[in-house]
């Protein structure tokens, strides 16, 4: 028997382990001081009742045999993946529920998608990234090159038409720096996967998060992404179902690469390797698309964005530089007088008990930089910026 040797290359997770690793040596060497945790990247405020009563009422019609269900539809059921295009068709999308796939979340998602690529293809990927696109594709043995976000690109690093590359990965709003592209910038990636006869994996997870009603929400905003785009979404940030489960994959039927249609095969690969989303948490998904749904959902994320602002806001008084905070739950600061990442994580653990996240563990191009979610409490957020407004 041989291994996947491709798994082999992966390097340890070191970020979130290393990081938990000096945090809790910070507490044990200073017993009672107060942890200020702007580290988190999972949600903390408990679902909505109106998603947890939809949850329970699915979970009685599984009890009785006039209403139970077995195995679902393939794609996710139809009720669910209709109001999944009608979150889109409510921003002039013109997106099918036939292309919408439904899943148990954005991850799995994308590293099952690799399922449909050979692997002899180059991937581009911005650096700094979310960690899973680097993983997967270096699992899966492809070539990968980076495109570097940087301060004066404003971490939105653009095409470059002398770089080849075949799959292409965008995060907007980014993680980790809270970054988001517009339509123009959209556009030219576009122009440049068609010149590539390249395709993009657009991870919107963080959509929810837009408040500027300019910046496009969905790759499919933009005209000619149904010939080159795969947009990967989830219910975990918009809805914090990161322990609940359930994501979606647009796939349209428009597109075609190498002679076949990824429409199909995606469905192909779906139907066999995976067995669907609960039916419970298919019903409690739909909820969250009816008025009410939205509505309850917003509040929680007008919660978190009130903490990235006051985040933001204490980092302009101290004069420090950083992006993102106002239309994504990440803040993205610049370590002040060129200090070192992890240097800077140490500084301001043992000054102020405040953990962020180093930049540079999502990548060279995060050196120097460093990630706060605004996922935590208020109260943790206001004693936090406390501190950091006096930087
Ligand atoms: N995509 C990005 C950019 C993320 O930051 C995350 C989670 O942190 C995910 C996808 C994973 O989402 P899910 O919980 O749906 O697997």
């Amino acid at each position: 028997m041989k291994v996947n040797h491709h798994a082999l290359e992966l390097e340890q997770n070191y970020l979130f382990s290393e990081v938990a690793r000096r945090i809790r040596t910070f507490q044990a060497e200073n017993p009672g001081r107060e942890l200020l945790k702007l580290s988190i990247g999972d949600v903390t405020r408990p679902l909505s009742p109106i998603i947890t009563e939809e949850m329970k009422a699915a979970a009685e019609e599984m009890a009785h045999a006039e209403t139970f269900h077995g195995y679902g539809a393939e794609q996710g059921e139809a009720f669910l993946r209709e109001a999944i295009a009608g979150y889109y068709q409510q921003r002039g999308m013109d997106i099918a529920a036939e292309d919408v796939f439904v899943s148990d979340g954005a991850k799995c998602d994308l590293g099952n998608l690799c399922d449909l690529f050979d692997s002899d293809n180059t991937v581009l990927l911005p650096n700094p990234v979310y960690p899973v696109y680097y993983d997967t594709s270096i699992m899966a043995g492809r070539r990968v090159i980076f495109a570097d976000g940087t301060k004066e690109n404003g971490f939105l690093p653009m095409p470059d038409a002398s770089i080849q590359a075949d799959l292409i990965y965008l995060c907007s709003p980014n993680n980790p720096t809270g970054a988001v592209y517009n339509k123009a910038q959209l556009a030219e990636w576009i122009a440049y996967a068609q010149a590539q006869g390249a395709l993009i994996l657009f991870d919107a997870a963080y959509e929810a998060y837009i408040r500027d009603p300019a910046l496009p929400h969905s790759i499919f905003e933009i005209p000619g992404a149904e010939t080159c785009a795969i947009e990967i979404n989830s219910l975990s940030k918009t809805a914090g179902f990161t322990g609940v489960r359930c994501g979606w994959t647009v796939v349209p039927r428009t597109l075609q690469f190498d002679g076949a249609s990824l429409h199909d095969m995606w469905f192909r690969r779906m139907a066999t390797k995976y067995n669907g989303t609960s039916y419970i948490i298919q019903c409690a998904a739909a909820k969250v698309f009816t008025p009410e749904g939205l509505h309850a959902v917003r509040q929680d994320i007008h919660y978190y964005m009130e903490n990235a602002r006051i985040i933001k806001e204490a980092l302009n008084r101290a004069g420090i530089h950083s992006v993102g905070g106002e239309n994504a739950p990440y803040v993205w600061m610049q370590c002040p007088e060129q200090a070192d990442s992890w240097a800077y994580f140490d500084h301001l653990l043992h000054a102020f008990g405040i953990a962020g996240t180093p930049g540079a563990g999502f990548g060279t191009a995060g050196q120097g930089w460093l990630r706060f979610s605004s996922f935590g409490t208020r109260e943790t957020v206001e004693k936090a910026a406390a501190y950091l407004e006096r930087l």
